[in-house]
């Protein structure tokens, strides 16, 4: 449980005796691709059981040491989080509902039998991190910083309970934008696969989630399509979503619908947010079921006009293309939906602090 206490731990700090070279760290920021470089530093805290969170620091990024008996190398007790940081128009720095993600971390904490963070410390943890590398901002447009909080049972212990040691920790990534001018539409493959059943971990963010649909994922590249997407463990007929992000669906008579949040689906912040954007574009918003073959006719009738997927890292990709094993079907014209752009340019400007943030979205940390 949260204490005061450990909502007032400070951080220690260890600076890197010997930052990344000025000249190379311009390189990656120039061109930072995704997920493969990282900043100087990273945020660590220790948790052990009847001491709570302790040892807060500021250190520089390497290699951990791990007790080859750790608990998560055997039983993969682990949970993270994605968010950004932004550059504001105005050269200050920002996060996105920072707060929503400490919230679903605890949320993935407790289906995990992990121990919760104290919020306001996941944020400060963040904060520290973003603050820590603030050289580290991509010197390209649509740039930010990815970051990466997680935590896993480092207890070196065999039997099978919950561990009784963790460590939460937070690395960063300079992220390039993921799509240069605007997101081309891609295809998606409906895999026989499944992602998440009733009373599983669906909803909570682990990798263990991410190693099952590794299989699944590989199966739709080499099919040659870009992502997979998962059709509901029961009844194999309600669409769920991608391997790491929502869909949303766009109908000819001015209203959106995403599959609601019934304990399988991730409860992703970018969701939530394209929820209440639409609905002040005036569209009728929907959280439902909607099964692949309504999709399908939908599709087929002019009914449906867009389908998009909604996520953190890429923010808003448009879904051109969906193949199964029963054949193919096109979503409008194949490319970029109109309300797809409009939102996503909405979300985007938001987040940059280049349009009003009205919903108390962006916390400024600089
Ligand atoms: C993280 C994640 C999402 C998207 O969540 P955001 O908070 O919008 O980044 C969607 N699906 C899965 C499986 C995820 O892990």
């Amino acid at each position: 449980m949260a204490t005061t206490a450990e909502t007032r731990l400070s951080f220690t700090k260890h600076p890197h005796p010997a930052p990344v070279a000025a000249d190379v760290r311009a390189q990656v920021l120039a061109n930072p691709g995704f997920g493969t470089a990282f900043t100087d530093h990273m945020v660590e805290i220790d948790y052990t059981e009847g001491a709570g969170w302790h040892d807060a620091r500021v250190i520089p990024y390497g290699p951990i040491a791990l007790d080859p008996a750790a608990a998560v190398l055997h039983y993969a007790q682990e949970i993270f989080e994605g968010l950004k940081a932004y550059r504001l128009a105005d050269g200050g720095i920002a996060l996105f509902r920072p707060e929503a993600n400490a919230a679903r971390f605890n949320a993935s904490a407790r289906r995990l039998a992990m121990p919760e963070l104290p919020e306001d410390l996941f944020v400060e943890a963040v904060r520290q991190q973003v603050l820590a590398d603030k050289d580290w901002f991509p010197t390209v447009e649509g740039g930010s910083m990815y970051l990466r909080p997680f935590m896993f049972a480092s207890e070196a212990f065999l039997g099978v309970r919950p561990a009784k040691q963790y460590k939460f920790m937070v690395i960063a990534s300079p992220a390039g934008n993921y799509f240069k001018s605007g997101a081309p539409a891609v295809s998606i493959w409906v895999s026989d696969y499944t992602r998440a059943a009733p009373g599983g971990t669906g909803a909570a963010k682990c990798g263990g989630n991410y190693a099952a649909s590794l299989v699944p994922t590989a199966e739709a590249f080499s099919r040659g399509h870009d992502q997979v997407l998962f059709l509901d463990a029961a009844e194999r007929k309600w669409i769920e979503e991608l391997g790491g992000m929502n869909l949303f669906f766009v109908f000819d008579d001015g209203s959106i619908l995403t599959p609601e949040l019934t304990g399988t689906i991730l409860p992703g912040i970018t969701r939530s947010s394209l929820l209440t954007l639409a609905a002040e574009e005036g569209l009728t918003v929907r959280e439902g079921r909607y099964s692949l073959d309504q999709w399908k006719a939908d599709a087929a009738s002019g009914k449906l006009v867009e389908t998009f997927a909604c996520g953190t890292a890429a923010v808003v990709t448009p879904v051109g293309k969906v193949a199964s094993h029963e054949g193919e079907f096109t979503i409008g014209s194949g490319g970029p939906g109109q309300l797809t752009q409009k939102l996503r340019q909405k979300l985007v400007g938001i987040q940059r602090g280049e349009i009003a943030d009205t919903h108390g979205w962006v916390t400024r940390i600089a």
